[in-house]
């Protein structure tokens, strides 16, 4: 069937809006009628020409963060009906491999990723290979739903690796280090599974760190400030545990200053090629550096739950598919609040 979709053909030119062929699904496959898609970084990168798989070819359609409607079903599907609203998972693994056999999807070395290996949800049709991706939610609008698809369930996942290091203390400190579209999910889902935890937020910007507030940091402070603060909170011992949203050598290293003997930084940002923990600090006071990329299933569906019981909520911006080319801009201009969200 035909499907009006955004179409990248060219590195760095603007996405043409054409219509693309999407097939019926047989099988395991699931029709998804696309109500929102969320743009994120990485879709900048790929359309910058910074950052591609290697199974990556142009043209293809962008779009990773993906909700909407069940409009037809394979033969073979089960647990999803016609009419069922959805977000869809967005590592597509082989599940053959030992990796996905623990359902660590985002391992998979044949994995398969909507907007990035294969067409993706800037399109009002996107079919998924199995309906084991889908995560059926009847209480999110789309539009809401669609962020958790990538930023919610890489949040969760974050938060997951973070939380043995929450409980090693009795009253954690809890850094989250850059506030921007994952921090708004990152501090939500701290503040919805950890009750004594202190959240203390850092970033430069002054519009950020009371976004930061007022999503239920208990701090929000410049990278500057954030070393004082963390010590008279801690009484010098520290903090317990730093997720970094930013990823570079400087962060990681002033965030490794900052922990307490056994605490921990779970990278998640990507900005910087090598990151940073003193020989000291990691062998004498047995701090820890752990990656954390993307989520499992569980987390996508755990994030799911969360955001339907009103404990955790997108920031939004709704963009229509032909306004996709400004919604890139602001992008890369910085000039969005929160996640711009296109319906197509
Ligand atoms: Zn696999």
């Amino acid at each position: 069937m035909k499907s009006r979709a955004a179409l990248l053909r060219e590195i760095r030119k603007p996405l043409s809006i054409e219509n693309i062929e999407v097939k019926e699904p047989k099988g395991e496959e699931v029709l998804v009628r696309v109500e929102g898609a969320g743009l994120c970084r990485t879709d900048l990168r790929i359309w910058k020409g910074l950052e591609a798989r290697p199974s990556f070819r142009l043209p293809i359609v962008l779009g990773h963060e993906n909700a909407g409607r069940v409009v037809q079903i394979g033969d073979k599907v089960n647990g999803i009906r016609v009419g069922d609203r959805v977000v869809v998972y967005a590592t597509w693994g082989d599940l053959s491999c030992r990796y996905c056999r623990e359902g660590k999807f985002s391992l998979c070395k044949n994995q398969v990723i909507p907007g990035q290996t294969t067409n993706g949800g800037f399109s009002e049709y996107l079919l998924v290979p199995s309906y084991r991706w889908l995560v059926k939610t009847s209480e999110l609008n789309p539009l809401d739903a669609a962020p958790l698809a990538d930023a919610g369930t890489t949040s969760m996942g974050a938060v997951r690796k973070a939380l043995p290091f929450v409980y090693k203390f009795p009253l954690p400190i809890i850094i989250v280090n850059g506030i921007g579209g994952l921090a708004v999910y990152v501090i939500q889902i701290l503040k919805a599974l950890v009750n004594n935890a202190i959240i203390v937020g850092i970033s430069r910007s002054e519009r950020h760190r009371d976004l930061a507030v007022k999503l239920g940091a208990d701090y929000a402070v410049t990278p500057n400030e954030a070393e004082k603060i963390v010590n008279k909170l801690s009484e010098g011992l520290g903090a317990s545990v730093a997720i970094d949203l930013v990823g570079t050598e400087e962060s990681t290293h002033r965030l490794g200053k900052m922990l307490a003997q056994e605490g921990g930084i779970i990278e998640v940002g990507l900005e910087g090629k090598n990151i940073s923990l003193d020989t000291f600090d990691l062998v004498v006071w047995n701090k820890q550096l752990l990656g954390s990329n993307y989520g499992t299933l569980n987390d996508l569906e755990d994030v799911t739950r969360l955001a339907e019981m009103g404990k955790i909520k997108s920031v939004i911006v709704k963009r229509k598919l032909d306004e996709i080319n400004e919604a890139l801009k602001d992008l890369e201009a910085g000039n969005v609040e929160g996640r711009e969200v296109i319906v197509p």
